[in-house]
């Protein structure tokens, strides 16, 4: 289906933060497969384990146990903080699973008509329900009916928040991204986090951090909103988890780890040994190389390099975000830098517009963060001194 506006680019194979085209060509991978791949591509102790995965027990069936299951899940648990684990296959699934919970916690409570506080700038996925929860009006156009049940206030205003609150006593969540991905590397800032928190804790709310994005190392903490020193209740994760190969989960601590009951959920795929594996090696790996502290000192450096390029030239609105998940705002729309940037050898994407996006592969070097600004800073130069079309 003609689904993606591609590049004319075919890739081949790729090896740390390098891919090459089915003409040999290198470039440097600064898009990381949209923050997927968390140990670039074809890391030498995943690539093994996976194989021997592959080679031993791939798929069986949620009828059984699954001890990798149980053993990501503590782990995820560990670092969380939080108590039960569900794994699916992607991140809108994710968000599909925190949803239902939403409702369900609910329904529960005699509220047969659960509602969902969502945010401006959201994005949460492209399924029926997500899309309705998501924020962009193009994601919404032909789609119609949406998926009633979500009221949308600003970000970072807990007025707004409270008011919404006030005016719609059967909202029962509170679900945002802690770092807006699509939307265009939009933080919500550490005082919004914990008044959310303190909120939902008075009124019994579930607190949702759609962790899709931002989750998993990217920002220098295992999960963004550790930034805060907050928990949330439910925590949809996705993109990074598996470094590659396909996995959702949603991570829930007390007020909603048991919502969800037997007959009440579930998935053919989720949560198979080899995901599941996936999984219990990234974060591993991740561990094991301090991949934490490296995203944060890379990536600042990388920020620091962006800023000292593009500070103050005229059409630079800002340089954001955090760790590995960096934007460069623009004032006007730049998808035309894409192909600039592929035939520079360098990938990034561009989100919301006018937001050159920066998420690549935890492992990224100085050397090669700092060969990602050299590229990036003149061509964003060039564009802006360009007349506007
Ligand atoms: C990518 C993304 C999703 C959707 O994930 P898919 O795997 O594409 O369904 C949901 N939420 C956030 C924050 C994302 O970045």
């Amino acid at each position: 289906m003609q689904t993606y506006g591609r590049l004319p680019i075919a890739l081949a194979r790729g090896e740390g933060c390098w891919v090459w085209d089915v003409n040999g060509r290198r470039y440097l991978d600064g898009l990381g497969g949209i923050a997927v791949n968390t140990l670039g591509h074809a890391h030498p102790r995943l690539v093994p384990a996976l194989q021997e995965q592959v080679a031993t027990l791939m798929h069986s069936s949620n009828y059984y146990h699954v001890p990798l299951q149980e053993q990501l899940a503590a782990k995820l648990c560990e670092l969380s903080g939080l108590d039960v684990a569900f794994f699916c296959n992607s991140g809108l699934e994710a968000n599909e699973a925190a949803l239902k919970i939403a409702r369900k916690f609910g329904n529960d409570r005699g509220n047969h008509n659960p509602e969902v506080l969502v945010f401006e700038g959201a994005f949460h996925g492209r399924s029926i329900a997500t899309l309705s929860a998501t924020a962009n009006p193009k994601i919404h156009a032909g789609f119609g009916p949406l998926v009633p049940g979500f009221v949308r206030v600003p970000l970072n205003n807990l007025a707004a928040v409270e008011a919404a609150l006030d005016a719609h006593p059967n909202i029962t969540a509170v679900f945002l991204e802690t770092i807006q991905g699509e939307g265009g590397i939009n933080e919500a800032r550490i005082e919004f986090l914990q008044g959310l928190r303190r909120i939902c804790d008075q009124r019994d709310l579930l607190l949702m951090l759609d962790e899709v994005q931002c989750g998993i190392g990217r920002t220098g903490k295992w999960f963004a909103h550790q930034w805060a020193g907050i928990r949330p209740d439910v925590m949809p994760l996705a993109k990074g988890l598996g470094s590659g190969v396909p996995i959702g989960a949603v991570v829930c601590g007390p007020r909603a780890a048991k919502i969800m009951q037997p007959g009440n959920h579930g998935t053919t795929f989720g949560g198979n040994p080899l995901a599941m594996r996936a999984g219990v090696e990234t974060l591993k790996i991740m561990e094991e190389d301090g991949l934490l502290a490296h995203a944060a000192l890379v990536g600042s450096e990388l920020k620091a390099a962006l800023k000292a390029g593009l500070d103050g030239v005229p059409g630079v609105v800002e340089v954001r975000g955090q760790g590995l998940m960096l934007g460069v705002a623009l004032d006007r729309p730049c998808g035309a830098l894409l192909q600039r940037a592929a035939d520079a050898g360098l990938m990034i994407s561009v989100t919301a517009e006018r937001v050159v996006r920066l998420v690549p592969a935890l492992i990224l070097s100085r050397e090669e963060a700092a060969q990602i600004a050299a590229i990036l800073v003149p061509l964003i130069k060039t564009f802006l001194s360009e007349p506007q079309a």
